[in-house]
């Protein structure tokens, strides 16, 4: 089967300058979407086929359309920076091609070469360009998903899906100077097993994360923290975003800890990209398992300094105090930590292009 090229059918009438400035200046954060949209469809026996940008639109979908009832549906989530030069650039979007390929083998979905994967992000920012903010911290995301078209009912694989991709201006996440989250840890929800879909971005994970979510909130904390579902003490991850563990105090051989990807957690592009810079930074990094115990522990004895959460939407972002149903404490003084603003700031510069690329991980239009 060949790998279909993208028509080009662009929008004959997008907004006007003045209503995308307008949108530009507050875009808050997933509520207004650029002027086009990428679609590309998959039909078994023939493959990817229809691939195409065309306007922004809604679709119409048959109530019985799979989907909407055995949630065969992936996504992923990455953004294109502004570069100095005015040039626009993604960030990684080969390591996000591939997730989406692992995603799509779990849940018994084609899988969309890497490389059509790209193209459909890059033709989307081709047109869209205009709407990449400049402004500091902000970044034009991009939303890639997939799910089951075919109409009728009965568990089983879909015949037909559909590729789109979408995307939103996304305003800085911390608008007023980064602030440290507060997080709650979940022990009577969890999030993955071993054998479960922990590790693919599919949609259902993120709806079963709503009533811990809530609980969290309840207890008047910003995010969720997911244990193991077995012993409900090994720390995963936290809402949308995976875990970092920095050891040492100021002065002394700094030691980063993240948990091993075991399967259940989601292997995260932000994770990845942390371990090559804390190690150009000359960090001690490990992938290994820390314990809630352990992190009680470790804070109180004030060997464990610091703890952030990273990921492509708030990049990194400080956890400030930790509350469960047994105990709370506090990161230091609350505030940030220095090594965190330190990786925060390494790539941040590196995806703005206002740092040197070693890794050759921005993705150039
Ligand atoms: N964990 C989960 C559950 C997520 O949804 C995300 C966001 N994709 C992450 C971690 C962070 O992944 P990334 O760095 O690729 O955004």
């Amino acid at each position: 089967m060949t790998t279909p090229t993208i028509v080009l059918k662009p929008s004959s009438n997008p907004r006007s300058a003045a209503e995308r400035g307008a949108i530009l200046a507050d875009p808050g954060y997933g509520r207004h979407f650029t002027d086009h949209m990428v679609q590309i469809r998959w039909t078994e026996g023939r493959g990817w086929h229809d691939a195409e940008l065309v306007p922004y639109a809604p679709l119409s979908i048959d109530p019985a359309t799979m989907t909407l009832h055995y949630a065969q549906t992936i996504f992923e989530g990455l953004k294109a920076y502004k570069q100095p030069d005015g040039t626009v650039a993604t960030f990684r979007p080969d390591a996000n091609a591939e997730r989406f390929r692992a995603s799509a083998r779990r849940m018994a979905m084609p899988e969309l070469p890497a490389d059509l994967f790209v193209a459909a992000c890059d033709a989307l920012v081709e047109h869209d360009r205009a709407w990449v903010p400049d402004t500091d911290g902000s970044a034009l995301y991009l939303r890639p998903f997939m799910f089951a078209t075919e109409v009728g009912l009965g568990v089983r694989p879909s015949n037909e899906f559909l590729f789109m991709v979408i995307a939103f201006p996304a305003a800085a996440y911390f608008a007023g100077g980064v602030k440290p989250v507060s997080v709650w840890l979940s022990e009577d929800y969890v999030r993955a097993v071993k054998g479960g879909t922990g590790s693919a971005k599919t949609g259902g994970n993120y709806a079963a994360s709503l009533a811990a979510q809530a609980q969290a909130a309840g207890h008047g904390c910003d995010q969720v923290v997911w244990l193991d579902a077995v012993e409900r003490r090994w720390v995963e991850e936290m809402g949308a975003m995976n875990l970092y563990f920095v050891y040492g105090a100021e002065g002394e051989r700094r030691r980063i800890l993240t948990p091993e990807l075991t399967g259940t957690l989601l292997p995260g592009v932000t994770r990845d990209s942390l371990l090559t810079l804390a190690r150009d930074l000359g960090y001690v990094v490990e992938e290994g398992r820390i314990s809630t115990e352990d992190w009680q522990r470790d804070v109180a004895a004030g060997t464990l300094t610091e703890v952030f959460a990273c990921g492509t939407a708030a990049v990194v972002t400080p956890v400030g105090s930790v509350k469960s149903a047994k105990a709370s404490w506090v990161h230091g003084d609350g505030g940030p930590g220095e090594v965190t603003m330190r990786l925060r700031k390494a790539l941040v510069e590196v995806q703005t292009g206002r740092a040197a690329d070693p890794h050759g991980w921005m993705h150039r239009l």
